[in-house]
């Protein structure tokens, strides 16, 4: 049977280690054929993907600090040697901004500039990189992005602040994109999956209660799963969601409903 990702050439952004949801969804496109390159936030930050990356066959890696305008002109120049300018996937994977002080207790106490900080980390940086990026993504003959979510964009979930307008804003910004980009083929989508212990989620507040309780609460009673949050990305990255932009896709085991 052919597979899935077949010749797709895509980047991921957002690989901290092994734990991270980028990495596995890297590992299930590397299973179904896809070729990747990747970025890293900085050297000091990475040392753990950026081994995980020489052990994997990655075409390129690309130092990008999202908020770093040079860095985009650096990650550009990599897709034109290594992809003949040509892109068929994008996954963003990035979470940053808030303070661990801002990760607890009340969301109001947030400072403008860690406001400011988490935007542009978390909610900007999407835009900046498809903006970057399309032109690539156009030379294909159709492509697909994804961003990724979590419920607190639309519900108060305890300690989550910041991140959860963060979050509401990268969603709509999603929306907004796959509404312009959709007359050139590019697809744009959101994945929005439960608690998974990574290390941006380590710094929420009571982030490991939130797990414990997470199954009990779930239709499907058990925690999620990071191969089945793979497995959805996978989806809307290949040809099999061609009908579908615009979307969140929740993994939660169905918390959501509740
Ligand atoms: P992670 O810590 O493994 O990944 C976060 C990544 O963001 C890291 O690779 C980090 O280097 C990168 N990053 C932060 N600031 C950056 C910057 N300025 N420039 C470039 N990269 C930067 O954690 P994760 O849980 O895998 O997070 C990945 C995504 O999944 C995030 O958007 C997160 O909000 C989302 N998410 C996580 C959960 C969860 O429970 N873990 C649930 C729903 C959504």
């Amino acid at each position: 049977m052919p597979k899935i990702m077949q010749g797709k050439n895509g980047v991921i952004l957002g690989v901290a280690n092994n734990k991270s949801i980028a990495w596995q969804i890297a590992k299930k496109l590397l299973e179904e054929g896809a070729n990747i390159g990747y970025t890293y936030q900085d050297e000091e930050s990475s040392k753990k993907a950026l081994s995980l990356f020489a052990k994997n066959d990655a075409v390129f890696t690309c130092k990008l600090d999202v908020c770093a305008d040079d860095d985009f002109t650096a990650l550009n120049k990599k897709i034109e040697e290594n992809f003949a300018g040509k892109l068929d996937f994008v996954v963003h994977s990035i979470a940053g901004g808030p303070s661990l002080e801002d990760l607890q207790g009340d969301f109001y106490n947030v400072s403008r500039h860690n406001f400011l900080k988490s935007m542009e980390i978390s909610a900007y940086s999407f835009a900046a990189i498809l903006r970057n990026l399309a032109p690539y993504m156009k030379a294909a003959e159709s492509a697909s992005a994804i961003c990724l979510s979590y419920l607190g964009s639309e519900r108060v979930v305890p300690n989550y602040n910041v991140m959860g307008v963060a979050k509401a804003a990268l969603e709509c910004s999603a929306r907004y994109m796959a509404s312009d980009l959709g007359r050139d083929n590019i697809r744009v989508n959101i994945v929005s999956p439960g608690p998974i212990l990574t290390r941006a989620a380590s710094g929420v507040g009571g982030f490991r209660q939130m797990l414990k309780e997470f199954a009990e609460k779930t239709p499907l009673q058990k925690p999620v799963n990071t191969e089945d949050v793979a497995s959805a990305a996978m989806f809307l990255l290949s040809e099999l969601s061609a009908g579908i932009t615009g979307q969140t896709l929740f993994v939660d085991n169905g918390f959501n409903i509740r």
